[in-house]
């Protein structure tokens, strides 16, 4: 068998699958299963609500994938050696000697994350939700981690006439990121007016729900106003397709079972990689590219032989080293920068590493584009 005879699978071209399709798209005969038909760099979500022509934030796979095969659909069953995907056209199957599961995670809102469609479909979601959110006078953003807090960051610099609240079910922002952000954006979206309710979680409307009256009522039975809602939480792991195949190989909240070779547990021909992951690290883009590059060089060695030696892939804990890179933007002009030295409430390094085109130039750049 020569190199070009293996057939790869990726599922899911987001953050970790669309750079393994590009890695490997001259060594193994890839196909690429998404059901959209670009990658959108989920970090620039929070200004194109702001703006919606800001950056250019969405990759068509075409501009970056000559000689994949891209099939637009969902993946809704896996076994050893195909896929089945369902597509406008009907079901189809792809067969592969090496798989990849790259399906990442979904937000409640597919506002926050693309889910499907074109590049045109997508650009019109945004431009409708931002035409909405403009014109309320009174903004309530559900959730306070990262995407929330960047979303009203963002919020208060372009249209500070909106009155904002963010309401979050823990007891204070930034819970998840290095232990001094949440300090650091509490102070900030306070000075700029921001009302934060925290341990409280709304009731009416109803999850993912629009408020109809102007008002919204929480838990604890606070009336608070607000014409529109950002729906800013509600993240979920996109591997219900694995869980009705290879129960065994996933965890109870999604994640997939992963070897010290970002294998699935027990199916040495399917790697993982990404979100979907159940290493003991962040689920952030800039690992699921640290994972894709481990698995693209891996595959690289089984396109030369099947029996080829695989160099494991070490995790990158939170607290350490890799792990503790993280920036949380606060607008265009800055934000908090966590670095593997030290936690930084420095406006030009958030602005020169992430605020100043929310890292679109970047993606970009990793698959060769340089516009
Ligand atoms: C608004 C926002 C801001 C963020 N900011 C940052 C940041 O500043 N820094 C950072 O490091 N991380 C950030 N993140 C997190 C980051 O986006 C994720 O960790 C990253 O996208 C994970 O990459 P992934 O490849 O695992 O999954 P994803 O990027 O979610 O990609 C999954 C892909 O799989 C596809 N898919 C899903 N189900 C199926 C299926 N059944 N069949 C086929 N395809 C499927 C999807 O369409 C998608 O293209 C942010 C996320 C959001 C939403």
């Amino acid at each position: 068998m020569n190199a070009w005879s293996k057939r790869l699978a990726v599922i899911g071209g987001g953050m970790a699958g669309h750079l393994i399709a590009h890695a490997m798209r001259d060594l193994m005969t890839v196909t690429l299963i998404d059901p959209k038909t670009y990658v959108e760099v989920p970090m620039s979500v929070p200004r194109l609500l702001v703006e919606p022509d800001a950056l250019p934030a969405r990759i068509p796979y075409a501009d970056f994938l000559p000689g994949v095969t891209l099939l637009r659909g969902l993946a809704t069953a896996i076994s050893e050696r195909s896929v089945e995907v369902a597509t406008a056209e009907g079901n189809t199957t792809v067969s592969f000697d090496y798989a990849v599961i790259a399906t990442g995670s979904h937000y409640l809102d597919p506002l926050i994350k693309a889910t499907s469609g074109t590049v045109d479909e997508r650009k019109a979601e945004i431009a409708a939700a931002h035409r909405i959110y403009r014109s309320a006078r009174r903004l309530l953003i559900v959730g306070g981690g990262a995407v929330g807090v960047e979303i009203a960051a963002e919020f208060v610099e372009t249209f500070p006439d909106i009155k904002l609240t963010i309401i979050e079910q823990g007891n204070g922002l930034l819970r998840a990121a290095p232990s001094k952000f949440g300090d650091w954006a509490t102070r900030f979206l306070g000075d700029h007016g921001v009302e934060i309710v925290l341990n409280d979680r709304l009731v009416s409307p109803a999850i993912g729900l629009q408020p109809s009256d102007g008002v919204v009522t929480t838990a604890a039975g606070r009336k608070i106003a607000a014409d529109a809602i950002v729906w800013a939480t509600g993240i979920k792991i996109a591997t219900g397709f694995v869980a009705m195949c290879l129960a065994d190989a996933v965890e109870a909240d999604g994640r997939l079972k992963t070897d010290e070779y970002l294998r699935l547990q027990g199916r040495p021909n399917v790697f993982v990689a990404g979100d979907v992951t159940n290493l003991p690290e962040r689920r952030v883009a800039i690992i699921a590219g640290q994972h894709a590059a481990a698995v693209a060089k891996n595959l690289k060695s089984l396109a030369r032989s099947d029996q080829a030696k695989l160099v494991p892939y070490k995790p990158q804990p939170p607290g350490k080293g890799m792990g503790r890179l993280m920036v949380v933007t606060l607008g265009r002009q800055g934000g908090l920068t966590s670095l593997p030295f030290g936690q930084f409430r420095a406006d030009f390094l958030a602005r020169n590493i992430k605020s100043k085109d929310m890292l679109v130039g970047r993606v970009r750049k990793g698959v060769g584009l340089t516009s």
